[in-house]
């Protein structure tokens, strides 16, 4: 299968890539580079991109660059959802280059 990758370089957003993800796209969001969380506890996670992952709504598909990005789609997400009737599951993740999700309580270590 030829996998399709749109690079995102200016799109903060994240609005312009969707539709890309949305239909198969391997979405890239500029620069990938090492993201440093501390959480409240003082764990320090460390990745290259956010992702926003459901167990039944799955991976957006694209490799969010900062986490408001991220927190953007998930709202869009929910907000299509709630149009339907329904609601979205997705939650915001740090991951690294191999889609592991570092730090989440729900989805730690798993691939997205
Ligand atoms: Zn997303």
């Amino acid at each position: 299968m030829l996998i399709k990758t749109v690079l995102s370089l200016c799109d903060y957003s994240g609005v312009w890539s969707q539709p890309y993800a949305d239909t198969g796209y391997n979405v890239i969001e500029g620069e990938e580079m090492e993201i440093v969380e501390t959480k409240y506890d003082g764990t320090v996670i460390v990745g290259t991109h956010y992702r926003c992952v459901g167990s039944v709504r799955g991976w957006c598909g694209v490799k969010h660059r900062t986490n408001k990005a991220a927190i953007r789609c998930c709202e869009r997400d929910g907000s299509a959802c709630r149009k339907q009737g329904g609601y979205s599951d997705r939650v915001v993740c740090l991951c690294d280059d191999d889609g592991r999700v570092k730090g989440h309580p729900e989805y730690d270590g798993n691939r997205c």
